[in-house]
Parts: C-alpha cells; structure tokens; sequence
C-alpha cells in the first residue's frame, strides 16, 4: 500500500530517496518522511500531505545529508495522517529508525508492555512498537535484535531498519507485505516496487517472508530467522525505464488507457498459436477440469467487475454455474467449496490483502486456484496452484484501465482453451472467436482515434451531480465497470444498474438532465434496453448510448458512441474504451488529481 525506499552506498542519500518515494506515489498515501545517518545521529524529517511539503521542508533535499537512508510514504491505518504519525519512527533514544508497511495486530499489547516499562510513545501507530522494541531489546546486534523483535510481532510487515550505531548496513524484512532489494555499483537499495529503483538498477532480489536482508556498500546478505544465509537467484527486470514514467502524457491513466492496444496483445497474441489457444502454464489436468462442478471468481473493485464479466461468458461457453464474490465478504460467510470447484482469483498487484487472504480460505478448503495477476513473482501469484499473467506492464494511475482490459483478455482465452478441452464450443465457433479476439487490439486502437467525441460528451455532463449507468447482461457487468470509473476519480456519485431493474427502485432519482449511460451491444437484448431507455428519457434523463456501428438506428435514442462490431463476448474490451475516457476527461474538467484520487491507494494491503 505505502511506499518505501531505502539507500546505502557512497553518493548522498537524500535525492534518491525522494526520488524513489516520488515513483512511489502511485501506490497511494497521506504523508511521507526520511531518516538518514548524518555520520553522528539519525536524522528524521517528516510530513502530512504530498511529497511536494517533504520536498519543501528538506530544500529538495538539500539539508539531507548521509549516505545511509530510509524513506516511506505512509498510507495511515492506525492513527490518523499527521506530521507525527508519519514514518519513519524513532525509538526512545532516537539511535533505531523504522519504515514500515502493513499492520502490527498485536501493537495495542506490546505497547501496553513497553509504556509499563516507562517508554513513552509519540505517535499513534502500530509501527512505533517496532521502533521501541528493538531499542528495548538490543544488545549490541542489530541482525539478532530484529530476529527477536520478530518474534514477537503478528500481522503483516515490510521493514527498513537503521540505526545510529551502525552507519554501515540497512537491515530489510518482510512478511506478507512486498519488498525487494536492488543491487547497484557500490551501493544497494530496498524498495517496495521496483519503479523505485529502475533509474539505478535492475538486478534485483525479491524477499520471501521471514527473509533477512543485511546491506552494506559492497554487499547483500540474506539470512532466516535461524541466520542461515538464503542463496537467491537475481532476477533481471525487463520492464522499460520510461515504461514506469509518463512518457510526453499529461496523466499516468491516459498514458495506460492508450497503452491497451499493446497491453492486450502482449497478452493475447503469445497464446494463440496456429489459430488455438495454448496455455501452457496451467498445471491442471483434462481430467480435474472435467471433474469441477463450479467455477467460483473472487477478487476486489475492477478486478471483480471482470469476475461479473467472466460469470456470463463462462456459463454461456463452457456451462458450468459461475459464482463471483467480492474477496472480503467471501471468506467471512463459510462458503460452500471443495476440490469439485475450481477457483479464479484476479488481482493487478498480486499483493490485494482481502483477495489474497480468500484464495487461502478456498485452498484451505481443497480447491485449486488459478490466479490471473499482473505482478511477476507477488504473492498471489506466487501462492496460487496456477497463474496466468496478464502483460499489461505497470500500472502507475491509481484507477485500473490497462490491467482491467488484460484481465477481460485472459478471461477469453480461458473460456476458449476450457470450452475447446470440455467440448462445449463447436469447431466452427472457437475458430471465429481466435480469429476476432486477435483483431481486438486494432479494434481497441479504432476507438481510440476517435476521442474528441468523449471528449465533447464529458465536457458536457462534467458538471453533472449524478450519473447513471445502465445496461443488460455482459453490459450490465460492464456498467459497472464504467460507474466505478467515473465515481473513483471525478467524485461524482455514479451507480450502475441492471436496467430492468431500475424501475424497481432507483427510477425515482431520474429527473430532468440527469446523465444515464446506456450499454447497448448486447445484440439478444437490444430491444429490451431500447425500451428502458426511453423510460429513463421519458422522466428527463439524458441518454448516452455506447453501441455497435452495425447497429446506426439507436442513434435517434440518444447521443452515441459507435464501436466497431464484434462477437458480444469480446465487446466488453471495445465498450470499455469510451467509459474510461469519459471518466478521465470528466475528472481532468473537474481539476481532479486523476493519478492519484483522494482516499485510494493503487495496491490495497490492508483488510
Ligand atoms: N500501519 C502503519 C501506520 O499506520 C503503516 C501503514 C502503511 O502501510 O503505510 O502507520
């Protein structure tokens, strides 16, 4: 969720260290802070808000001297954002530092037990025990003192220590929270993600839970909690440089909207081989596949909207019951699942604290879990039995649009390999579907060219109060989508509704010039969205329609955005492209932050 960095080498640490937390920003956060060894004491500074006041406060990081540093930028769980509340934390003596990601459950006791032994804490975290326990506890070894501090710890952490005594090492740990080390000349960096640390290095090390990491200048160590040393490959990064940047865009989320074409055919197009799909990373056996009874998806936000997607293109192509829960409801309501329900969990990060925390429950449970994930070697994927990539690259903007559309793609090629080894698709139709689903990138760009006519509709409606979004079937699952969109970064109050269901209820908030988003490509059930249409319209709704070019007569229902004509199971990834910019255009007319939207983080670790 929060971001940390981290430097040891023989350069000044200060402008790294902002530089890494800038590149930090996307994952969310409400105030940000540094700690570095000045060669006699350990400085910190910290501050609420964005980086620009930590910016501002350090003289761009002029008055930080030392070549020895730590730096976060926090996204508050216990105790609200503040200046104090900020990492990094000192202990009592101010000769340990910590940065901290994740949640101590057990702090209440463990400060309970210091403050009896007259330590008096300064801020309101969970994250300060750390701090004060390993100055409790120390006795000369900084490694052993972190191991036992470990011990006593429960919940989730990744850690950057420091300390004044010794000037020459960092020490990282990590346990369900993401870390990685990278390796430089010289010199040697931990880091939450890797956009961090691409500008120095890309050979990198990724920490396992319970791992080690000793830094010094020259060298990294890794250790277990038994100080046995932990041999590990390094893993080159082949992530672009400018792939993490904004490259000439305004914003990170229309860089990524345009990034699409690309986004899902780097998925797609290594899969498809000779006109069939081929996904050779799957594990499971013909005869498991045969022996499920029940496809059950779970994940969070976006990726759930894919889920709702996947249950009507799955039940309609391999017939089989789809259930799709929201990952933090799922494990709290003892669902019914054994090794007859395969399970599909999605995630961008990989990382996401509730959909992580469910697949557990599922395995627990005896199914077999296929994880669709973006991030290479995260926990989610690392965990799953299965993983199928989405190569969407990295996604910076904190609302999802590239990973959202790699995801939909990895859903088609599924239902396509599982319907061709079920014999639920005849020939005819798998040969039709391979052939448009790899037209769909050029499909996607089509829409694209064509912009300035969202851009138009948005700065109509940007004004708007409430937005509806309508639609049936697949197109409902995608209103959805399109609500989530809109609401995430413009802040306006937006719901998506099954459209023969508003009229059940929320018909009554239509009234004059309210916005309604109506998805009609859904060829089966054309006529009866046409027909809700006209009810919203009837009561002052202003319609947008977003619907097939084979279809020009549905323009005299309301202002529309044409795509081009698909088969209805791939046109989610077409209908999509117009409510992502709508929702970006809107947002960027209304002056918001559309990166990096109030009280959201891009990978949410927390429960
Ligand atoms: N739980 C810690 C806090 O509230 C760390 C939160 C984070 O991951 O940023 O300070």
């Amino acid at each position: 969720m929060c971001g940390i960095v981290g430097y040891i080498g023989y350069e000044q640490a200060g402008s790294f260290l902002l530089d890494g937390l800038e590149k930090l920003e996307y994952r969310g956060y409400d105030s940000a802070g540094v700690c570095l060894n000045d060669g006699s004491e350990l400085v910190v500074k910290k501050a609420k808000g964005k980086l620009k006041v930590l910016k501002e406060l350090t003289q761009n990081g002029k008055l930080l001297a030392g070549t020895v540093g730590i730096g976060h930028t926090r996204w508050a769980t216990h105790g609200e954002p503040s200046d104090v509340n900020a990492h990094p934390h000192l202990s009592k003596s101010g000769r340990f530092a910590v940065v901290h990601n994740g949640i101590i459950e057990n702090y209440q006791q463990l400060k309970d037990y210091l403050t009896s032994k007259g330590i008096v804490f300064r801020s309101m975290t969970d994250t300060e025990v750390i701090a004060q326990l390993i100055e409790y506890y120390y006795k000369g070894d900084l490694v052993d003192t972190v191991i036992k501090v470990l011990e006593k710890l429960e919940g989730s952490y990744a850690l950057g220590v420091i300390s004044q005594e010794n000037p020459d090492e960092i020490i990282a740990v990590r346990k369900e929270s993401p870390l990685i080390i990278g390796l430089g000349d010289k010199e040697n960096y931990i880091a939450s993600d890797v956009t961090a640390i691409l500008t120095k290095t890309r050979n990198i090390l990724r920490l396992e839970n319970n791992e080690i990491a000793i830094l010094k200048r020259d060298g990294v160590k890794i250790i277990d909690t038994d100080k046995e040393e932990v041999r590990k490959e390094i893993e080159t990064v082949e992530w672009d440089v400018s792939a993490a940047e904004k490259g000439g865009y305004e914003h990170f989320m229309f860089k990524e909207i345009m990034e699409q074409p690309k986004a899902v055919k780097d998925t797609i197009s290594p899969r498809i081989r000779n006109g069939r799909v081929v996904l050779d990373e799957i594990k499971l056996t013909d005869e498991q596949l045969k022996s499920f009874t029940k496809v059950n998806i779970l994940a969070c936000g976006s990726a759930y909207h894919v889920g709702v997607v996947a249950k009507y293109i799955f039940e309609k192509m391999l017939r089989i019951p789809v259930e799709v829960d929201l990952a933090s409801e799922f494990r709290y309501r003892d669902p019914i699942i054994n090794d007859k329900v395969l399970t599909i969990v999605i995630s961008q990060s990989g990382e996401t604290a509730d959909t992580k925390e469910a697949m557990k429950e599922a395995q627990r449970r005896g199914s077999h879990v296929i994880s669709i994930v973006n991030v290479v070697g995260s926990a989610i994927a690392v965990e799953s039995n299965d993983v199928i990539y989405t190569w969407a690259g990295p996604e910076i903007a904190v609302a999802t649009t590239k990973a959202y559309s790699t995801q939909l793609a990895v859903i088609y090629l599924m239902a396509l390999y599982f319907g061709d080894k079920l014999g639920t698709i005849v020939p005819d139709e798998y040969k039709a579907l391979v052939g448009e689903l790899e037209k769909l990138p050029e499909r996607i760009e089509k829409i694209l060219e064509h912009k300035e006519k969202i851009q138009y509709l948005a700065s109509k409606y940007f004004n708007s109060k409430d937005v509806f979004f309508i639609g049936r079937n697949i197109d409902y699952a995608l209103s959805l989508e399109g609500s989530l969109k809109l609401k995430e970064i413009s802040y306006i109050h937006s719901e998506a509704y099954a459209a023969g269901e508003l009229k059940h209820g929320t018909i009554s908030l239509i009234e004059k010039g309210t916005p309604v988003i109506a998805l009609v490509t859904h060829e089966e059930l054309i006529g009866k969205i046409v027909s809700n249409i006209e009810e919203v319209k009837t009561r002052g709704a202003e319609v947008i329609c977003i619907a097939c070019d084979s279809h020009p007569e549905i323009e005299s229902h309301g202002q529309t955005i044409f795509i081009p004509k698909s088969c209805d199971m791939l046109l989610p990834s077409l209908a999509v492209i117009p409510l992502q910019l709508f929702a970006y255009y809107v947002s960027s007319l209304k002056g918001c932050d559309i990166d990096k939207p109030r009280n959201l983080a891009k990978s949410v670790t927390v429960e």
